[in-house]
């Protein structure tokens, strides 16, 4: 039987999400989103993605609802993406396959995600087990962790080297 492109067939909701964000890349550029990455050379240069792939990824997720083009400059134009509801409801998903990742596969940590109210590192599905409630994504602070490469090329890598609050813009140094 010849394996379809789609899972048409599937009367499941993971595989309804999985047209959605099960694409190569797709969950990448939303993890970006929430990190703060808004703009197309931003996600370009941290992703090393190829132009006409991220183009079809933010026109998805933007037909999707799980991002928003908003214009920020008229003259040359220019548009930004930013998560919506929709979008940071992935967060816990991303939180939960992020540790799925570094127990299984071994990883040293890449960085830390900690509540900004007491500085506990979140468990996994985004809740702070100290304070006992679910972490607002606002509330969410990103610091590097030792596996992280400390001297890296690119200026969004450089900027995410900072610690600083999940969804809050990131504004890079220019190369
Ligand atoms: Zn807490």
């Amino acid at each position: 039987m010849a394996l379809g492109k789609d899972y048409a067939t599937q009367e499941c909701s993971i595989a309804r999400a999985l047209e959605i964000v099960g694409e190569r890349w797709t969950l990448l550029v939303v993890r970006d989103a929430l990190y703060g990455v808004r703009r197309y050379n931003d996600f370009l240069v941290h992703l090393g993605i190829p132009r006409a792939v991220l183009a079809a990824r933010l026109q998805t997720l933007t037909a999707e609802g799980i991002l928003e083009k908003r214009r920020y400059q008229q003259s040359p134009p220019r548009d930004e993406y930013v998560p919506t509801e929709r979008g940071i409801a992935l967060w816990p998903t991303l939180r939960a396959l992020g540790l799925w990742g570094r127990e299984h596969f071994g990883e040293t940590q890449l960085r830390y995600f900690r509540h900004a109210d007491c500085g506990t590192e979140l468990g996994p599905y985004g809740e702070c087990p100290v304070c006992r409630t679910v972490v607002p994504i606002g509330d969410v602070v990103m610091e590097p962790g030792p596996g992280l490469d400390h001297d890296p090329a690119d200026p969004v890598s450089r900027a995410l080297l900072k610690p600083k609050r999940l969804l809050e813009p990131l504004e890079p140094e220019p190369a």
